[in-house]
């Protein structure tokens, strides 16, 4: 042969691999076959698109996790609750979408849904049981829960509410990414799509895109995988291998997020410069009764509203701080703030909370240097 196919075709058999720890990155668009009639057996995995190696070991870790039976992996947290909703819904359908959810899942709705037919109505986190289930029309064929909700971390009912909404034949989704799928555990509390964006906690260190959606309904589950093919979506080996990676942790860095997250957030309960603190594991906060019901656990992300004060002086707080970044996103090892007033404008029913609300999302850095940050970000808003 010429060198040219031999270096082509040279050390091309697969070889058989020592067992480490890990998953191999096992890199692949096509797919070789043992033969001609396995080309179109659907048992088998016959193209790369699907997920090799260290994507299905992620499948397998996460569905543990989840309590599921199956778990399609998405791109980004974003792909992950697009992708379910296109997967389950048909034009004419209606959705109930909690007010307080992830705004760009709230964009989704407003831009792509209302095209293809599916309308969408926002009810207010704070509704009943009762209240929400009047709003439930023939037509209604899904309830998207955010618990604790975005920014504003309001508690819902989960266990109450999937029961309701089963009982009326309307599927269930819940964006889980709070939880981490660790401190909540919703298909065990009757949840249909149990949805994360892995890219927060499971991550871990703010360097990887990725969503599950975590099922034990087989229909919705193959309708899911439907939806994958169809939209030509897919995860790369080297992101499923980083997701795995960052999941082997996730029970030991949780705890800490947990610890120094209510203890900044009970430091700052106590500060002249704050209103309130916006937190569902804090004793007299209004979701507590069901978080401690419901949740083992809280991650380090809650709101905080300061007392009334100028756009000059919240910028002011947010530049004064060196340890906390400003930045979207978070679950990673680092603390990270933002403030929210601009994204609260968007939502259907009014929020007023009496002052600016900000963001913090505490990191596995020593609580006393985290203080000792937020202290020049107040001394900063005082002289603004
Ligand atoms: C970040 C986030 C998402 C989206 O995750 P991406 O991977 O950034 O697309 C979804 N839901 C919630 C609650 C989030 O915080």
């Amino acid at each position: 042969m010429n060198e040219s196919t031999r270096l082509i075709h040279a050390a091309a058999e697969p070889t058989s691999m020592p067992r480490v720890v890990n998953p191999p990155i096992q890199r692949g668009s096509t797919v070789l076959l043992p033969n001609a009639a396995a080309l179109y057996d659907d048992d088998q995995i016959t193209y790369g698109i699907t997920g090799l190696a260290s994507p299905a070991a992620l499948q397998r870790a996460l569905a543990e996790m989840e309590g599921a039976s199956d778990v399609t992996l998405y791109p980004s947290g974003l792909a992950a609750i697009t992708g379910a909703l296109l997967a389950v819904l048909k034009a004419g359908d209606e959705i109930l979408v909690v007010d307080s959810a992830y705004k760009p899942t709230r964009r989704f709705c407003d831009r792509v849904l209302t095209r293809f037919g599916v309308s969408t109505t926002y009810y207010d986190p704070a509704l009943t049981t009762e209240g929400l289930m009047n709003l439930v029309t023939p037509r209604t064929r899904l309830i998207l829960l955010e618990t604790p909700g975005s920014l504003t971390f309001e508690m819902q009912d989960v266990p109450a509410i999937a029961a309701a909404a089963k009982a009326r034949g309307v599927l269930t989704l819940i964006d889980n990414t709070w939880a981490a799928g660790l401190y909540f555990k919703p298909l065990a509390h009757g949840v249909t799509l149990s949805v994360q964006a892995l890219t927060k906690y499971v991550g871990g260190h703010s360097d990887c895109f990725m969503g599950s959606v975590a099922t034990t309904d087989p229909a919705v589950a193959s309708q899911l995988g439907d939806a994958m093919w169809d939209l030509g979506w897919s995860v790369s080996a080297d992101d499923a291998y980083t997701m795995l990676r960052g999941l082997r942790t996730l029970s030991t860095r949780l705890p800490r997020h947990h610890q120094n997250g209510l203890a900044v957030a009970r430091w700052l309960q106590d500060r002249p410069e704050v209103a309130r603190v916006l937190h569902p594991a804090l004793p007299d906060d209004p979701g507590h009764a069901l978080w401690s019901r419901d949740f083992t656990g809280a991650c380090g992300l809650f709101g905080v509203v300061l007392k009334p004060s100028s756009q000059r002086a919240v910028y002011a707080f947010l530049d004064a701080l060196k340890l906390f970044g400003l930045g979207f996103s978070w679950g990673g090892y680092e603390s990270l703030a933002i403030h929210c007033d601009p994204q609260l404008k968007h939502r259907a029913i009014p929020v007023d909370l009496g002052g600016p609300l900000l963001r913090l999302h505490v990191g596995l850095e020593a609580v006393e240097d985290l203080q000792a940050d937020l202290e020049r970000g107040f001394a900063a808003w005082r002289s603004a």
